[in-house]
């Protein structure tokens, strides 16, 4: 039997953060071993917020192909690519438009708060609005059995399933396929200033690539509990984003569970818990950096144009399947 097919992208919109890292990249490089995965660079996308500054979105596809080879994403065994070099995957979006109400799209809750955190006031691009639908189109047109994914994403993985249903329903075929979410370890990692999800676009992220005295400096500047002034007061654990981190990337569960217990009781600083964090990821970031400052951007041009290739014959068998079953043949 045929492995089964991975596809997951990101945005490039910045540098990847360790939200990336724990919500799906960690899961990217253990999948490749045995599925057919496909990684996305989603250019097309971040355009549909970042419009009006393309050289942001043109630099980072470079960055965030960067970030995938120093965290082990490896491109003899995942087929790295660039959304725009796919054309097949907009003529399946134009599809897909067809097959999702405008109030369908409005009542997506991951847009609903990307909309709020943005400014577009009363003119909302008609893109952004429907980037679910075309992200759908990303993942159908290779089609992805398996999708790793942040919390965030599985509103656009559930309505990916409905047009997936409703096309195959309307043009009698089977050709598409519904697809799964695979969560990271943390599905939603939160902010360095303690908002709701570490992400590019809020500038709130511990970044792979972060120097090891940025690092430093953001994690002496989170937010631990304003109420705990003296080391002897008792300290909150939840909402606290040192906790937080060290949930996510400090392995020994069980001496973190007696850290937890101290500093709930009173007598455990914040410093001590900040230098703990700082070691656990100076550790964690440092080959990842090392491995990241070696790779050059004509090596890394290189592999996304390869990539990208291969996925185009891909998309594009797809895609006479999917002109076949709607009558397009002519
Ligand atoms: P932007 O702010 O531009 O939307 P982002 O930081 O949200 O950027 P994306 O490129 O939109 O990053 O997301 C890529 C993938 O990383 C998605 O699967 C998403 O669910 C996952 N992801 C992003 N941020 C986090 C996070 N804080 N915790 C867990 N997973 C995350
Ligand atoms: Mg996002």
């Amino acid at each position: 039997m045929a492995p089964k097919i991975v596809l997951t992208a990101d945005r490039p919109t910045g540098h990847l953060h360790l939200g990336h890292y724990i919500g799906s990249l960690k899961n990217r490089v253990d999948l490749q071993e045995s599925y057919n995965c496909f990684v996305m660079i989603a250019d097309i996308q971040a355009l549909s917020d970042n419009f009006d500054n393309p050289e942001k979105v043109r630099d980072n596809v470079t960055e965030v192909c960067k970030d995938y080879l120093s965290v082990g994403i490896d491109p003899e065994k995942s087929t790295i690519l660039i959304q725009s070099l796919i054309p097949e995957l907009f003529e399946l979006t134009t599809y897909f438009l067809n097959l999702v109400s405008v109030s369908r799209l409005e009542r997506n809750p991951t847009v609903k708060a990307e909309l709020m955190q943005k400014s577009f006031a009363d003119s909302i691009p008609a893109g952004f609005l429907t980037y679910p639908a075309s992200q759908a189109a990303d993942i159908t047109a290779f089609k992805a059995e398996l999708v790793p994914v942040g919390e965030d994403q599985l509103p656009h993985l559930e309505l990916t399933n409905e047009i997936v249903r409703k096309f195959n329903r309307t043009y009698k075929t089977n050709s598409l396929h519904e697809c799964q979410a695979i969560l990271g370890k943390v599905k939603r990692l939160i902010g360095i200033d303690g908002k709701a999800k570490a992400s590019k676009s809020l500038n709130n992220a511990i970044f792979l690539s972060d120097s090891s005295d940025v690092l430093k400096q953001k994690i002496y500047s989170m937010y631990t509990d304003p109420d705990h002034i003296k080391v002897s007061d008792p300290g909150k654990v939840e909402g606290n984003v040192v906790f937080a981190y060290l949930d996510a990337f400090y392995d020994d569960k069980s001496e973190l569970e007696s850290l937890k217990k101290q500093y709930q009781h009173g007598g455990l600083g914040d410093m001590v818990l900040k230098s703990l964090l700082n070691d656990t990821l100076q550790k964690l970031l440092k080959p990842i950096r090392e491995k990241r400052e070696s790779i050059s951007d004509a090596e890394v041009m290189d592999i996304l144009i390869n990539g990208s290739k291969r996925a185009r014959e891909i998309a594009k068998q797809t895609i006479s399947e999917v002109r076949n079953a709607i009558g397009l043949t002519y």
